[in-house]
């Protein structure tokens, strides 16, 4: 029994609308990262498993393939409506396994909904072409259709909408799923099982499995039932996907790594630099791909930009997600509160400053943290923090600042604070990103595409452009038509 007591908690796998265990049983612990409590188990699913879902997901796609794009729109509104009805039970969930404050909880639950009305519609707007005949008795169409079936593999930072990115579409598409969430936070990816029943989208369109990652992703990428790919994570493990997946030639949507530079010039409103600055780094503790790796601030502003900015960061709230007020909850798990202190163990010994934080508070929370002083030797200069610690980098000129932030084997998100609009269209158009914020720190949208550059990735999520990766393009040329 679950220590915890939630609708949406399910401890079991989903296959072919049957909510399962193992085959042999095991099962994984899930605990909460506020409180070290175990919440309950999951199964330890693997090969067998997988192979029974793709199957299950299989049979669904040859039916699913040809309901109306209407049909579909519909099911996913009414998992819109499942999910904001009971946005609170949602996002307690959430907190609980991931540790988020609940505010930031109740806008993922949201915005995951928000990906679905917009998916909804644009399956609707999936427009083929006809194309002018260099043949007079030929006529020549084009049309887009499903995929076929989907393997997804989400991460904990976003253990909700990570998968409403990546389901939305797949539905609107009249593609059958399975999916794998990250093990330190499944329930919310075994509540989209619920969500989707409640909705009354058909048993085995969509299956959801827990377990043994390597096992279950090799099963995944092997199978030629599976007809793509898509994954958010890390960029070591999207390369090996990518490799997995070689062999059966699928289609692929990376979602991957990210070193985000957040750039501000003399020009900028120092106020609201901090005030973005604070919402880019340690929204999430700092736990999310479009999160600032680093911060390039011109010398003219540097020391006003520090002072405010370490006080805006010292007024943060640090707690348990689940309590009133809290604005950052702890890191996921004890191997990323040692990679926080080994990334500014490094940056001292190489010179840089704790201006403010720089410790643990207790159990798995870090004080937020302010460094200045940094330089390209430090790790955190090519690696991801993924927590909440702030390196400031001086720069004097603009070329020298765009250089610097595309130093990187990453390209996701970077972000620019300027009030000298030629300098923005410079700074944009020099920056090797995929998203850029102009004096703004939060930017993410349904209505947008995202997508890296670079080792961040292949494709993009969201915009109009997001669904296209769940559709391929059939060519027909009618002939013999007498003319
Ligand atoms: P991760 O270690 O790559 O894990 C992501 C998912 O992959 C989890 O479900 C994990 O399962 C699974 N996985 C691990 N090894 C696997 C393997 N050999 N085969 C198949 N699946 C495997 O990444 P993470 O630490 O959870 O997430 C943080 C990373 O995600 C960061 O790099 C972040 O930047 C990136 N991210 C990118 C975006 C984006 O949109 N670009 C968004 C969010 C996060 P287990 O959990 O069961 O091990």
């Amino acid at each position: 029994m679950p220590s915890f007591s939630n609708t949406y908690l399910r401890e079991a796998n989903l296959i072919g609308g049957m909510w399962v265990a193992a085959d042999n049983r095991k099962t994984l612990n899930v605990d909460n990262p506020a409180t070290g409590d175990i919440i309950g188990t999951v199964p330890m699913a693997g090969q067998v498993e997988t192979l029974r879902a793709i199957d299950a997901a299989h049979e669904a796609f040859a039916s699913f393939r040809h309901t109306t794009a209407n049909e579909r729109a519909g099911i996913l509104r009414r998992m819109h409506d499942v999910m904001m009805d009971n946005q609170k039970e949602l996002a307690e969930l959430l907190t609980t396994e991931m540790g988020k404050p609940l505010a930031e909880a109740m806008g993922e639950i949201a915005i995951g909904a928000n990906y679905l009305t917009w998916f909804a519609e644009e399956g609707r707007r999936v427009y083929g072409d006809i194309v002018p005949s260099p043949w007079a008795d030929r006529r020549l169409m084009v049309r887009h259709e499903p995929v076929g079936v989907v393997a997804a593999i989400t991460p904990w930072n976003f253990p909700s909408s990570m998968l409403a990115r990546k389901i939305g579409p797949a539905i609107a598409a009249g593609c059958t799923s399975v999916i794998k969430p990250a093990e330190s936070t499944p329930y919310s990816g075994l509540a989209w099982g619920l969500i989707a029943a409640e909705a009354g989208l058909p048993d085995g369109c969509m299956n959801i499995v827990t377990g043994d990652a390597p096992e279950i992703g090799k099963a995944m990428c092997a199978s030629k039932k599976v007809r793509k790919i898509t994954f958010t994570g890390s960029t070591k493990v999207g390369k090996l996907l990518m490799q997995q997946s070689a062999e059966t030639v699928k289609k692929v949507s990376m979602e991957l790594g990210g070193n985000a530079p957040f750039l501000i010039f003399d020009s900028a409103n120092v106020d609201k630099a901090v005030e973005g600055a604070i919402a880019a780094k340690f929204r999430n503790s700092g736990q999310t791909c479009v999160c600032t790796n680093r911060f390039f601030v011109q010398d003219g502003i540097h020391d006003e930009f520090v002072e405010k900015f370490t006080k805006a960061a010292e007024a943060l709230k640090v707690g348990n997600g689940a309590e009133d007020g809290v604005q950052q909850g702890p890191l996921i798990n004890q191997a990323a509160l040692d990679k926080v202190q080994v990334l500014v163990k490094d940056a001292l010994d190489k010179g840089a400053e704790v201006v403010s934080g720089g410790d643990v508070i207790g159990g798995l929370f870090y004080k937020p943290t302010v460094l200045t002083g940094a330089t390209d030797d430090m790790r955190f200069a090519t690696e991801e923090i993924f927590g909440p610690v702030a390196p400031i980098f001086r720069f004097k000129g603009e070329q020298d600042a765009v250089d610097a932030a595309n130093n990187t084997d990453y390209g996701l998100a970077g972000y620019v604070y300027t009030a000298d609009l030629g300098q923005a269209f410079r700074v944009i158009e020099g920056l090797e990103y995929g998203l850029v914020g102009v004096n703004e720190g939060v930017i993410t949208t349904p209505e947008a595409p995202f997508g890296g550059f670079k080792e961040s990735g292949v494709g993009s999520e969201g915009g109009r452009q997001g669904i296209e990766e769940y559709l391929q393009t059939k060519y027909v040329c009618l002939g013999g038509l007498g003319f």
